[in-house]
């Protein structure tokens, strides 16, 4: 195959305690998954099937980088999560073997143009461009559920220069993580280098320039990043 440019190389998150990269396909995002943020958002929780939206495979930033300050955005959000990596393809999978195709967890921050997301909520239009721009899923090292298990519950937390700003337990989660592989493999065929950001809860806010910004998910890893 002759190429008219150079391809771009694979997005890859480094696994834990190896000298491996975790080659990232796609990543997918679930919509207000904690009844507290929905309420933040305007939004009355419920149990209705969870809801999807994706970033692009290239949006990944290692942690400890920097992100710059993102075009056309001012109001732009941080949201901390737990991420799930994907280890094994499969469709409509089944609740009590869903968590088989999981090959380790993440921390996350799904960020946002929050200004470009609600004007296109508003008016019934697509998402992308509050959440799917350059450099808007900051993660952790990914670290194998053979190692960690499958956190059910524990702290999730986010600081913004040392002020905290998101504090809550992962237990609340309206669907686990078992839940949204059986309702994302209803409509998507998962494969391995899937990411999948699990939902932020209550306390998303503003970044600015200069911002320094840590997370993390007690069992799993933290994160930090600096806004330029
Ligand atoms: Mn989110």
């Amino acid at each position: 195959m002759k190429y008219a440019f150079p391809v771009p190389s694979t997005p890859a998150v480094p696994i834990a305690g190896t000298n491996q990269y975790f080659p990232v396909r796609r990543i997918y995002c679930v919509g207000r998954n904690y009844a507290e943020h929905a309420r933040e958002m305007g939004v009355d929780p419920n149990r209705e099937p969870p809801f999807f939206f994706t970033k692009p495979a290239d949006a990944v930033v290692p942690n400890g980088a920097e992100v710059p300050y993102p075009l056309s955005t001012q109001n732009f959000h941080h949201e901390i999560e737990l991420v799930v990596a994907v280890g094994k393809a499969g469709v409509e999978l089944r609740p009590e073997s869903s968590l088989e195709h999981v090959f380790g967890y993440a921390v996350g921050i799904d960020l946002t143009r929050r200004d470009l997301q609600l004007a296109a909520r508003d008016k019934g239009r697509p998402w992308d461009a509050g959440k799917a721009f350059d450099r808007s899923a900051p993660i952790s090292a990914i670290h194998r559920a053979e190692q960690i298990g499958h956190p059910v519950s524990g702290s999730i937390w986010l600081k913004v220069n040392d002020a905290v700003k998101q504090s809550a337990d992962l237990k609340d989660l309206l669907w686990p993580v078992a839940d949204v592989l059986v309702h994302l493999s209803r409509l998507f065929a998962l494969e391995p280098g899937d990411l999948i950001f699990t939902g932020t809860p209550a306390g998303v806010g503003p970044l600015v320039s200069g911002d320094r910004v840590s997370g993390g998910v007690s069992g799993v890893d933290e994160i930090s990043i600096r806004i330029a």
